[in-house]
């Protein structure tokens, strides 16, 4: 890619958008998010390459938080710079995040959920990006030593002052999410999307919260898809040097991946059948499941990203295909709300 940058003029041409929750906001059906790949020690060419070839493909959605990097903060200052060098004049096509609950800075006030720390942060995080306002704004965790009251109230704020346009929780357990919905929609900024870890390898509480979402009418952006990486071909025949499993800075660990092999094997053979890679084949089965408002995935190349858009090609299991999924993953299988 060149020094210039002039955006696709296909780009809206082949993503759906959908809605999320019960709010006028139409989401990609994938998100980029920018946990790791774009800190400092990550070359900014490539970080640089992610985001417009996200962007050139109707990914309009893109996710940040505090504490991104390495170190914390560099992910927002590396976007800070894409935005200002290239999508500045597209600022009203992104739909920007940011979250604070994480550890930041030191001190009683550089993570968790008080009044004090989200809204440090946000300012924090606003210069960083170089932007005016972010479009949601997300707590990042709950924190269970601070009146949710409290959290949420400053969410409220962020959005009332200007700074955020929407608010957001990000893996909150269902009873205090029922609790944070109501007081969000109580004070006029009803929760946009609710952030869960869900993937065919790691469903938490998803199923217990799609319901809760669907009756509150709150949108649903489901991270790590790929469980990291796991949900691909990469550790089929060992630890690649490049992975994230094989890095210091990553999340990742070699003894969470191991215990996954023999699953992932029989779900990629699954995938070949149907003409897909597995990670097609993973993002695939969460595009077909419309409790889902989009799927937030992560990437270290923009070749991945590509990869990973061609699961819109093909979003439709046969109920023998779920069959078969359903028994790799050990679950019974739920129908509602599968294509
Ligand atoms: P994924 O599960 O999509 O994993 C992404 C990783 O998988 C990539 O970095 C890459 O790792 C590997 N990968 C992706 N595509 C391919 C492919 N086609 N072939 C081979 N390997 C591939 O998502 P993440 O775990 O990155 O999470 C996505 C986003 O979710 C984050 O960036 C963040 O925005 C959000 N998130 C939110 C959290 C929260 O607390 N709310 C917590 C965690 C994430 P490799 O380096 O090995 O190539």
């Amino acid at each position: 890619m060149s020094d210039h940058y002039t955006a696709n003029p296909g780009r809206y041409n082949t993503m759906p958008y959908r809605r999320s929750g019960n709010s006028g906001v139409l989401l990609s059906s994938l998100s980029l998010g920018l946990w790791h790949n774009f800190g400092d020690v990550d070359r900014y060419d490539n970080s640089r390459q992610m985001v417009l070839t996200a962007f050139d493909n109707g990914i309009c959605s893109m996710d940040l938080a505090n504490n991104y990097g390495p170190p914390p903060g560099s992910a927002e200052e590396t976007f800070g710079r894409i935005m200002q060098q290239d999508l500045k004049s597209h600022r009203d096509e992104l739909f920007i995040s940011t979250k604070a609950g994480h550890l930041m800075w030191p001190g009683p006030y550089g993570e968790w959920g008080s009044r004090k720390s989200l809204l440090a942060s946000l300012d924090q995080s606003l210069k960083r990006m170089k932007l005016e306002y972010v479009d949601i704004y997300y707590s990042h965790r709950y924190d269970p030593n601070t009146p949710v009251e409290e959290t949420v109230g400053a969410l409220i704020h962020a959005v009332k002052s200007g700074k955020a346009l929407y608010a957001g929780i990000s893996k909150y357990p269902a009873d205090v999410a029922k609790k944070a919905f109501a007081m969000l929609r109580d004070a006029g900024v009803p929760c946009l999307l609710h952030q869960i870890r869900y993937s065919m390898l790691l469903r938490e509480d998803g199923d217990n919260l799609f319901d809760l979402h669907r009756k509150e009418g709150v949108g649903c952006i489901s991270f790590s898809p790929l469980a990291q990486g796991v949900l691909t071909e990469k550790y089929l025949h060992g630890i690649p040097k490049e992975s994230r499993a094989a890095k210091e800075s990553g999340f990742l660990k070699v003894n969470q991946v191991l215990p996954l092999v023999e699953k992932v094997q029989k779900l990629h053979d699954i995938a070949i059948k149907r003409g897909q890679t597995l990670a097609q084949m993973a993002i695939a089965w969460q595009l077909t499941d419309d409790r889902i408002t989009t799927v937030l995935i992560g990437a270290s190349s923009p070749d991945q990203i590509l990869e990973n858009l061609k699961a819109l090609n093909n979003t439709k299991f046969t109920s023998e295909e779920l069959i078969k999924i359903n028994k790799i993953l050990d679950t019974p299988p739920f129908w509602d709300g599968m294509a």
